[in-house]
């Protein structure tokens, strides 16, 4: 295939905006490229010959680059820098001055994809003495073969900016179209291999039936599944059937781990490749794991050296810069927890369910004391069995628990209800009830949800911080009502600021204390406090606490102000 079909889609493609045109000339593209040239058309149609989790850069700057448009075009490097000056992007340059090209070129055959693609693929490959010469003239040859336009994609694609806006989101879809699948069939392919230069091929080659044999591989990153949020451990057990595997939740990073006879390598989360960035797992995991090939899941954890307990993520991170990670190897050592396996020699595990997996996963990892281990897990169905475990891992310093559904597969790249995470509330909050509202349902009959309040220092009144209906045991809801019913109003006590309308109001003298996961700012419902809590959960009633004493506004705020702090280390 000639490069100059790919050069002028390209162009098509910088020109407009509309999505529309910019689908059907791709679409167009990919049909009429044969399928043994599809992988370099889709790699070069977004940008690189490499797939994006190949972390590889050709290793030539701007300044070589105008250097071979000058050899190339026979002006001088003064005139293409004046150039540049005015018109800012050296694709334009090399594509205007070959057009007045001074150079004759005794002979010029014409540029094919595969010629363009393997020569910037080797770029990074030219290395030693002299290396930035012989890139130079890498290029510059490629350039002299270049028609105008061309030439302008080529000095693009090497300088890693091809500016056509093809995402993946759109390339997924001309794909799908092109050869007539769906885009969800398309995406399922890429969730496995993460390289849609080998989705289109496949679909290309063989249609349908074509991804449907797309597997993983190692050295190929696969997207990771992801957990959904659990409100309580009442929505864990209903949704997984009474029973869970409940594994630790860590804070750390998300890492893949390929292994491929001796050599390792670590993918992150958002599938760039991390395998340099931590040395000093690398060896541990090679002797952990024993099969020749394998794909496992699992997390990579900072280790305070004083007390071994985890250290929060954000230490982890530190070790991203480069010239910090041998002395951070040091000081912080990582340990990997893991919790998943996908693949194991050339059998692939994801549609295996959860406890097989687990069970395989148990049988290939020979743990490496503090560096490879596989994570604490207990199949549980007892609400207190769980809390005790979920207390466990808060505890000893962890997020809180996964609970996964002894069923499900290996879902790539998907957040479902089969991982539910169940995460710590921040601390408790002492609040007064001042009104409630019945149940339905199961809870017909008793108040199934209370409204509580806060304290307002300035003022002594009470203002309403949230609704909470969750966190009761069918025993505490009859109490609990025949309790209010007895101090019940019908109207808002004096005290009270409340802009909801309840059932039954109340005096407030009843503190209860109250866990959350978080402090929101402008909840749903209208708070007087101005302020909400999401997934409060009552924990018992705080008999020890008078109204004057529980949480005050101004103590939600600073509670608020931390929270964002945390979040903001983290983000
Ligand atoms: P979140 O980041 O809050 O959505 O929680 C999901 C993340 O928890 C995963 O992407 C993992 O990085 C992390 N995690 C920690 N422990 C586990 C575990 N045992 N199983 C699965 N994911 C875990």
């Amino acid at each position: 295939m000639l490069y100059a079909t790919l050069a002028e889609a390209f162009e098509k493609l910088e020109q407009t905006a509309s999505y529309l045109e910019k689908n059907s000339t791709i679409v167009e593209l990919l049909k009429r490229t044969p399928a043994e040239e599809m992988e370099r058309v889709v790699l070069l149609l977004l940008g690189r010959p490499w797939p994006a989790y190949v972390s590889k850069e050709t290793g030539v700057g701007l300044q070589q680059l105008k250097k071979a448009v000058a050899m190339a075009s026979g002006y001088p490097l003064t005139e293409v820098e004046k150039l540049m000056n005015e018109v800012g992007d050296l694709g334009e340059v090399a594509r205007r001055l070959l057009t007045k090209k001074r150079q004759v070129t005794l002979f010029s055959e014409k540029l094919t994809v595969e010629k363009v693609f393997n020569k910037i693929k080797q770029l990074p490959d030219i290395t030693g003495a002299g290396s930035v010469d012989r890139k130079i003239d890498s290029i510059s040859e490629l350039l002299t073969s270049s028609n105008p336009l061309e030439a302008k994609f080529v000095v693009r694609t090497v300088l890693g900016d091809l500016r056509i806006g093809v995402a993946e989101g759109r390339l997924r879809d001309a794909i799908a179209s092109a050869f007539d699948t769906s885009p969800e069939k398309v995406e399922h392919a890429y969730m496995l291999t993460t390289d849609y230069s080998i989705v289109a091929k496949a679909v290309a080659t063989s249609g349908e039936e074509g991804l449907r044999k797309l597997g993983v591989s190692v050295g190929h990153p696969v997207n990771p599944m992801l957990a959904q949020r659990a409100k309580d451990i009442d929505e864990i057990l209903e949704r997984m059937k009474e029973k869970a595997a409940f594994e630790i939740k860590l804070d750390g990073i998300r890492v893949q781990v390929h292994k491929d006879g001796d050599e390792i390598s670590l993918f992150t989360r958002r599938m760039e490749n991390y395998t340099s960035m931590f040395p000093d797992i690398i060896d541990p995991l090679r002797k952990a794991l024993k099969p020749k090939r394998a794909i496992v899941d699992g997390e990579l954890v900072a280790i305070d050296k004083r007390d071994g307990k985890p250290m929060p993520f954000q230490e982890v991170l530190k070790r991203r810069r480069k010239y910090e990670i041998e002395e951070a190897a040091e000081q912080i050592p990582v340990e990997i927890q893991l919790f998943d396996v996908l693949l194991v020699d050339d059998k692939a595990m994801l549609d295996e369910p959860y406890t097989k997996r687990r069970a395989e996963l148990e049988k290939i990892v020979q743990e490496v004391r503090g560096r490879v281990m596989v994570v604490e897990q207990r199949v549980l169905s007892k609400p207190d069995e769980i809390q005790k475990f979920f207390d466990y891992a808060v505890k000893i310093g962890h997020e809180g628990l996964l609970a996964k559904d002894l069923g499900a597969g290996y879902r790539a790249g998907r957040r479902e209800f089969v991982w539910l995470k169940l995460k710590p509330v921040l601390e408790t909050l002492d609040l007064v009830v001042v009104g409630a509202h019945y149940g339905k349902g199961k809870r017909a009959g008793v108040f199934g949800s209370y409204i509580l309040a806060a304290r307002d220092e300035e003022s002594g009144r009470f203002q309403t911080v949230t609704r909470c209906g969750s966190g009761f045991t069918d025993k505490d809801l009859k109490e609990l009502t025949k309790m209010f019913k007895k101090i019940q109003l019908k109207k808002p006590h004096e005290d009270v600021d409340i802009e909801i309308e309840c059932d039954w109001y109340f005096e407030p003298r009843i503190v209860f204390e109250i866990e959350y996961e978080e402090i929101q700012l402008s909840p749903e419902e209208r708070h007087t406090s101005k302020m909400g809590l999401r997934f409060p959960r009552y924990l018992r009633i705080r008999e020890d606490r008078r109204p004057q004493e529980i949480t005050t506004v101004n103590e939600i705020e600073e509670l608020f102000e931390m929270q964002e702090r945390r979040k903001g280390k983290r983000a």
